[in-house]
């Protein structure tokens, strides 16, 4: 069922710059996203990666991985593939805000204070809910500290998600950063399943455990209309 579904997968933080030499980023390490891709590459996915900075090494073939580093960036690239995709996972943590514009050279430090004017960035996973078919489906992702399943319920009706993967950062081991990951799966019915703490990569097999059945599904209404 995943063999040769053309998928889309985001990653990592995003960098958005201040100056040459400043940024505004996040703490993601792009581990979930790159396990993703990569256990979708092994089952024979035509997976498209692409990924803010990080250090992380992917199995995928290079033409297969796009390096961004703003937001805008990485909603371009994304964007180009919306209409021939069969699914999105949208894993990366995308800066909410950037600068309202760059400085061309490094800003001096001369008040005690100084403030940055800053700007929503585009949404890139509410861009492809705007546009996507019934057949393609979209996922995402939350890293929430408190009121996980409220939050992640809303998010996925504003993207519309098809499923949603919650996780906090309340307990040791879980995510950014950490090689390990503990998340719950909240479906559109509002059905929610709970995993322990596991590796990225067997997170990474539960989650494309969870996306089978809804490749089926999207198989069986087009064979339907
Ligand atoms: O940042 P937030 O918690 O709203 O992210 C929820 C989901 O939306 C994640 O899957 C994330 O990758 C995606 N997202 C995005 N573009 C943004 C912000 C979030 O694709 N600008």
């Amino acid at each position: 069922m995943i063999k040769g579904k053309k998928i889309l997968v985001t990653a990592g933080p995003t960098k958005e710059f201040i100056d040459p030499v400043r940024f505004i980023s996040n703490a993601s390490s792009g581990k979930m996203g790159y396990a993703i891709a990569n256990q979708l590459y092994k089952l024979g996915a035509d997976v498209t990666l692409v990924t803010g900075p990080t250090n992380i090494k992917s199995n995928l073939p290079e033409n297969k991985i796009h390096q961004v580093i703003s937001a805008i960036e990485m909603l371009d690239v994304c964007s180009s593939y919306f209409k021939q995709i069969d699914a999105a996972i949208f894993t990366a943590a995308v800066a909410d805000y950037r600068p309202l514009s760059m400085e061309s050279s490094k800003i001096k430090k001369n008040e005690n204070t100084m403030s940055i004017e800053l700007v929503k960035n585009p949404d890139i996973a509410f861009e492809f809910g705007k546009v996507k078919s019934k057949q393609q489906l979209s996922i995402g992702f939350a890293l929430e500290t408190d009121n996980m399943i409220e939050y992640g319920k809303s998010k996925m009706n504003k993207k519309k998600f098809d499923f949603i993967v919650l996780n906090t950062t309340n307990n040791s081991g879980e995510g950014f950063g950490f090689d390990t990951n503990k998340i719950s799966i909240l479906h559109k019915n509002m059905s929610i399943k709970s995993y322990s703490l596991k590796s990225k990569e067997e997170v990474a097999h539960d989650i494309i455990e969870e996306l089978v059945p809804l490749f089926v599904e999207s198989l069986l209404s087009q064979l339907l209309f």
